[in-house]
């Protein structure tokens, strides 16, 4: 299944640069950018430049896509700079779906480091 860039999606707007982002990362098939509203001290968003619209579009198909999204992640953690494995770190997190709190319909994995603002303490 191929996915075209959705005219109405501030995702692939953003791919496209029609709206402005604060970049990580950037090749042919994905693009890393900023939050605009972190909740951690590092909080970048790494999509596919392709209109996939949530993770429950994903099949075996995006196998390729998704390993080169998943090893890009450590990489990018570090650049960005969450400390190291295992004392600092950081979380991926994916939204799906309504009840998976998905804002955005444009397929995202937000990768959140740098404190701890997720635990209490
Ligand atoms: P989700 O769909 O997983 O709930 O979250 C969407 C994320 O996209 C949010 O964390 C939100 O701050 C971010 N976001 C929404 N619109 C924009 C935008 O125009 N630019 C950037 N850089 N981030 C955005
Ligand atoms: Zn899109």
């Amino acid at each position: 299944t191929h996915h075209a860039h959705d005219a109405n999606c501030i995702f692939c707007k953003i791919v496209a640069k029609q709206i402005p982002s604060k970049a990580v990362y950037e090749d042919e098939h994905v693009y890393a950018f900023h939050d605009i509203n972190p909740w951690a001290p590092v909080h970048f968003l790494l999509i596919p430049k392709a209109h996939i619209p949530s993770m429950a579009h994903i099949t075996a198909e995006h196998g390729t896509l998704m390993a080169h999204m998943m090893a890009l992640v450590p990489q990018l953690a570090l650049k960005e700079g969450c400390n190291p494995y295992p004392e600092g770190g950081y979380r991926l997190v994916t939204n799906t779906g309504s009840e998976g709190g998905q804002e955005v319909h444009h397929l995202h994995f937000h990768i959140m480091g740098g404190s701890r603002p997720w635990l209490k303490g």
